[in-house]
């Protein structure tokens, strides 16, 4: 057990709060307040304030299980381990590489998600890996690339949200999915800017707005198009910005044209003037923001959607500039650090393309493989699990639990009955790992080193607190073994440092550049954001395909978005060099981890190098919290429209099925619910689902509050309790989606993706509603 208070971060989403954790007297910890982290200030949600009940549960694994005669029964560790890599090597060799499918998670460390896609490409030799996140930002990183040249969720910090002049939220209820970012939109309104949130539903942030816009689920893209068509009507396009910046804005122009304000009107149900009112309040400021969230990014037209959004951003100047934007609001904990580092079916660390060739060389190198020996590009999430028991036989998953969290999950759960093989690691004996032949107990966040990459990019060193319980192993101990087990020696190590210290050579270069980054920096600067280049020669000798580029070029913000750009230094020689100390705070030399002067010039604090990015060759670069303030991350430096044009959801309204359904989260439960469903306080505050609905839905139904209601779509039929609120449309119902069993919200929801992101549509389905028992 350490002794002393541990800085640390909550094990929950992706505003990842400072936390400290204090041992307490019976060998547990507890967690207490720290005020040094600018981001949360000390402020905690109740899931942050009782994560450490999950790392004593009275259910939480601690011995392998190992099914026999159709039980989990208790094994060692020796015998799960030889099992799964029996079974893995098994089905290889009488299937191809192909049928062994990987599924990680957002909530994974970057060093955990970046040994996750070397394990499958290296190891399994296998292209059939994909994650949870994938149900998460895919559509908003799809749309920013599209647009910018990089997703960064947010390309600025969360400090600049007060200081802009209007927030168009759309589809965000983070007053309940992480309460303390909302004193951000608090202190906008103090200094006189204003907020507007895009919802069907009066949730509790949607109560704080200066407008409350409530369009028909599914239809927020023609929402921007009407928005964009008043902007051009009303002269407020901001013509130079348009001409010096960006590209393609004839043809996005035109299709915003054709969407008329009275049409908008009847496909989204948003009035004319309040349409009006919406550009009134986002033109007239100086700076103004658009910040998108599931909502309009989990719909089969996700990509298309947040591209319109992005679209009015440009349209008034409104991007790239000092406190103004577009920025995705992403939710699981390492959302952001997990779609960066190789869990993603298409992509390689560093948020390289896995299909580019000069990608493949780079850390093809930095592995000590062939790059002819990586696979390609495998299936996105929804559609690796939609093809179990089919072509992929066998399924190794770490921390997920799609039996709750998948689109038409009945159906998902019944794909992962009919796999030869599943291993599961978890914490506790979740949905998904009951479906289980072998079950390894991993360690959690306090009991292991880590890092996080936060919702602003902003890198972070997740500490260990507290010694794991005897039993448990960490996600990367067991991937060790696994590889020593299927021939793999070297390359697999356990500390999460040596791990980091690899990945930081693996993304040089790359559009999320980690090479400048140590865990030394990490603790002594509260967090970096990335793109953070290594000083040029931090590493000796560069491979081919990563560019060795000057730092004044790495640093140029928005610079990032092509290699050679981005200059890291080169990644085939020892890591390390550059983990000096304190790098943005003082003037002076910078020494490496043993005290020894690295060469580098460490600068003093200067916000107009913040503003541009700019770094002196040589000298630690900062980090990046403003991106694209002189160029976007494209080829020629502009920001590209992309003319998108309303489609109705895959699923509309009818006479069977004639009310819409969406689906979200509640404050005191994340995601799955798999570690908040253990905690007994959450549980007393949010102990199970039920149906939102109108008065007038309700009348129409004869239901009273707390009636179970019966919720049938055409993948199945969930029951719940009517909660009746006149705070949702009258032509829309709401299921939290965090229980499994009757009241499964995600049996309902409708797997139809997007074709770009191949995000499933789990914010709009049709659905009829009845009383359980009557239908
Ligand atoms: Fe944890 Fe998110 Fe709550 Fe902060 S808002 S305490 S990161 S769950």
């Amino acid at each position: 057990m350490e002794t002393t208070s541990t800085p640390t971060h909550c094990p929950y989403c992706a505003l990842q709060c400072g936390m400290n954790l204090s041992p307490t007297p019976e060998g547990g910890v507890e967690v207490t307040e720290r005020v040094d982290f600018p981001v949360n200030r000390g402020a905690l949600c109740g899931k942050g304030r009782t994560a450490p009940a999950v790392l004593s549960s009275r259910v939480r694994l601690t011995s392998p299980l190992v099914r026999s005669g159709g039980t989990l029964v208790p094994a060692s560790w020796d015998e799960a381990l030889d099992r799964i890599a029996g079974e893995l090597g098994r089905i290889r060799a009488e299937h191809g590489p192909d049928a062994l499918g990987v599924f990680g998670g957002g909530g994974l460390t970057n060093e955990k998600a970046y040994t996750l896609g070397k394990f499958a490409r290296v190891v399994l030799g296998t292209s059939q890996i994909d994650y949870n996140g994938r149900f998460c930002m895919s559509s908003a990183a799809a749309g920013g690339i599209k647009a910018f040249g990089l997703d960064r969720g947010l390309p600025f910090p969360l400090e600049d949200i007060p200081r802009t002049g209007c927030v168009i939220l759309v589809g965000s209820n983070l007053a309940e999915t992480m309460p303390p970012a909302l004193r951000f939109f608090s202190e906008l309104r103090e200094n006189g800017g204003t907020l507007i949130v895009v919802d069907p539903r009066r949730t509790r942030t949607a109560e704080q707005a200066d407008l409350h816009l409530m369009p028909r689920p599914g239809t927020d893209l023609a929402l921007a198009l009407g928005l964009l068509h008043l902007v051009v009507a009303e002269g407020r396009v901001d013509e130079e910005y348009v001409r010096e910046r960006t590209s393609g804005w004839e043809e996005a122009r035109a299709a915003a044209m054709a969407h008329w304000p009275e049409h908008v009107e009847r496909i989204t149900g948003v009035s004319v003037p309040q349409l009006r009112e919406t550009v009134r309040m986002f033109c007239e400021p100086e700076s103004a923001m658009v910040l998108t969230a599931r909502g309009p990014e989990q719909q089969s037209k996700g990509t298309d959607t947040v591209g319109a959004w992005i679209n009015l951003c440009l349209a008034t100047g409104r991007a790239g500039r000092p406190l103004s934007g577009y920025g995705c609001l992403t939710g699981q904990g390492n959302g952001q650090g997990g779609r960066e580092h190789g869990q993603k079916a298409d992509q390689l660390p560093g948020y390289r393309k896995l299909d580019d060739p000069a990608a493949r060389r780079h850390v093809a190198e930095v592995w000590g493989v062939d790059p002819d020996s990586l696979p390609g590009p495998g299936r996105s999430a929804y559609e690796l699990l939609d093809a179990m028991g089919t072509d992929i036989r066998s399924l190794l998953l770490l921390a997920s639990n799609p039996v709750v969290s998948a689109p038409r999950a009945a159906h998902i759960e019944e794909r992962l009955k009919s796999l030869d093989f599943l291993a599961v690691c978890d914490v506790v004996l979740s949905e998904t790992a009951a479906l289980a032949d072998v079950v390894l107990p991993v360690t959690q966040w306090a009991e292991e080193t880590g890092t996080m990459t936060s919702l602003e990019g902003r890198v972070l060193l997740r500490q260990r607190a507290i010694t794991p319980p005897e039993g448990v192993r960490s996600d990367l101990e067991v991937l060790h073994e696994l590889a020593a087990r299927l021939g793999v020696e070297k390359g697999f190590p356990t500390d999460p440092e040596e791990v980091f210290e690899e990945l930081r050579r693996a993304s040089a270069g790359g559009p999320a550049d980690y090479s400048g980054i140590t865990y030394r920096r990490l603790a002594e600067e509260n967090g970096v954001f990335w793109p953070c280049p290594a000083p040029e020669g931090t590493f000796a000798g560069a491979p081919a395909g990563a560019s060795a580029g000057t730092a004044e070029a790495a640093g140029v913000a928005g610079a990032a978005g092509t290699a050679g750009a981005a200059g890291a230094a080169g990644a085939a020689g020892a890591a390390g060099a550059a983990g000096a100390a304190g790098a943005a705070g003082a003037a002076g030399a910078a020494v490496d981890d043993d005290g020894e002067d690295t060469g580098f010039d460490v600068l003093p604090e200067d916000p107009a190098r913040e503003e541009t990015g700019t770094v002196h060759p040589g000298a630690l670069h900062p980090g990046t919290p403003r991106l694209f303030l002189d160029r976007f991350a494209t080829d020629d430096g502009r920001a590209r429209f992309v003319p998108v044009s309303h489609r109705p959801a895959a699923e509309e309204p009818d006479e069977e099925y004639p009310v819409f359904l969406t689906t979200g989260r509640v404050v005191a439960q994340y995601q799955s619910g798999a570690q908040t469903r253990r905690v007994d306080e959450l549980n007393a505050a949010a102990p199970g689902p039920f149906v939102e609905l109108h008065p007038r839905l309700a009348a129409r139904l004869g239901a009273a509050e707390g009636d179970p209601l019966a919720v049938v779509s055409r993948r199945g039929r969930a029951v719940a309790p009517a909660r009746i609120t006149t705070g949702i449309r009258p032509d829309t119902v709401f299921m939290p989606f965090h229980w499994p069993g009757e009241g499964r919200a995600n049996t309902l929801t409708n797997p139809a993706l997007d074709p770009t992101s191949r995000m499933p549509e789990f914010k709009v389905c049709a659905v009829r509603v009845e009383i359980a028992g009557a239908e």
